[in-house]
């Protein structure tokens, strides 16, 4: 059997998961594992695996093997990206202060609007690149700190290891949303994060046919609280898409490599070209995350905005005439995806919120894909000329 644990290296980790995970016949492909529930040797002896909400075993070796891969000390797999948000909201109590990125991803903010109008939480959305606004925040003394970074849509990247350290200082919990990078290009649990995040659904599954979520702690404490909500709320994954985000999960860093390379020369030629008023990209050095994103990411990533030159119906007219780049709410996958976030992934958010944040609606989300880029190149090429 593998001693996985003797392995450093994070690409031999990612396309060796779930191997040496399977006792009962030594499996190099996970087994999937579909029983809801589980035989009791007796009614006084609980088995190590009883019911289905609780524990799986396919679904144990995808937090196993993403724990690992954040350097974690236990993870819970639930069944969206929003769950895994959710899940980490238990942790405080009602009436406790979150602060929240005034940017962050439009269901995460409705969740935490529409929590705090409820009266189950209050938060306060900051630009967290805001030095006054962040100390005002701090002054309030929240009991949870969530960042993202980067920012969906605009790319904006936060410190990791201030954020954090702040913080700990004040006793809070710190939880950075990672779904935008994956493990494969940064682990904020590293900089003193207590807790990662992941829609799974994204780069970790990364085919576009998951719904999922994670959630991984530094600590055994807090990954103990998890499970118990994560139990108790019935927030837990599906076994089948435990099964198919292992599978998707081994070529992570093969995905990531390819794709970052597309978004990395379709940054270059948008920054280039006439009709795009800006590009948001911390890959480019250009970027206000530019110096931020080398200390903290292993690679800029492959999600870039931009603003398009002119108004609503630019955009419009651009994104109805692209063939390859497919007009999606999602990111991550093998296939080039396009937005526009105003009206489709922030469109829960209100009107003025998204305003303040800087979302615009002539700006346009990318996620590039693993397409050859120069017919990406050209398909971009031949929408702008329509759109001119
Ligand atoms: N966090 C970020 C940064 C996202 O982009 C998304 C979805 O787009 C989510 C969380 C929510 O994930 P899901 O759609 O899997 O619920």
């Amino acid at each position: 059997m593998t001693k996985i644990s003797n392995i450093n290296s994070p690409q031999t980790r990612t396309a060796q998961a779930g191997i040496g995970d399977d006792p009962a016949f030594n499996a190099v492909t996970p087994p999937l594992y579909t029983s809801s529930t589980y035989v009791w040797p007796d009614m006084e002896t609980k088995g190590p695996y009883d019911y289905g909400r609780t524990v799986n075993p396919t679904r144990d070796m995808l937090a196993r093997a993403l724990t690992r891969l954040e350097g974690g000390a236990g993870g819970v797999i639930t069944n969206s990206g929003m769950a895994a948000v959710d899940l980490c909201l238990n942790l405080i109590n009602a009436d406790a202060l979150v602060l929240a990125p005034h940017d962050c991803y439009g269901g995460t903010h409705r969740l935490l609007t529409h929590r705090a109008r409820q009266g189950r939480l209050k938060v306060v959305f900051v630009n967290q690149a805001d030095a006054a606004a962040l100390d005002e925040a701090f002054a309030a003394r929240p009991a949870m700190v969530l960042i993202e970074t980067p920012s969906n849509p605009l790319m904006r990247l936060v410190d990791i290891d201030a954020m954090a350290q702040r913080a700990r200082n004040l006793g809070a919990i710190s939880v950075c949303d990672n779904t935008f990078m994956s493990p494969a290009r940064q682990n904020p649990l590293a900089f003193g994060c207590h807790i990662v995040l992941h829609s799974t659904t994204k780069y970790i599954n990364g085919h576009s046919d998951v719904v999922g979520g994670a959630v991984i702690a530094g600590t055994s404490g807090h990954a103990e609280q998890l499970h118990w909500w994560a139990n108790t709320a019935g927030l837990t994954g599906a076994p089948f898409d435990s099964w198919l985000t292992l599978r998707g999960l081994k070529t992570l860093h093969a995905r990531m490599d390819v794709q970052e390379g597309n978004a990395r020369a379709l940054a270059d030629y948008l920054a280039a070209h006439d009709q795009v008023d800006r590009v948001y990209y911390p890959g480019l050095e250009s970027d206000p995350g530019y110096n931020l994103a080398r200390q903290q990411q292993s690679g800029p990533g492959a999600m870039l905005s931009f603003e398009i030159a002119g108004d609503f119906r630019r955009a419009k007219t651009f994104l109805s005439n692209l063939h390859i780049f497919q007009l999606a709410a999602s990111l991550g996958g093998t296939e080039s995806l396009i937005c526009q976030p105003a009206l489709m992934t922030h469109a829960g958010m209100d009107p003025a919120a998204r305003r303040e944040a800087g979302i615009q609606d002539n700006l346009i989300r990318v996620s590039a894909g693993m397409e050859a880029l120069e017919d990406l190149i050209a398909d971009f090429e031949r929408a702008f000329q329509s759109a001119a």
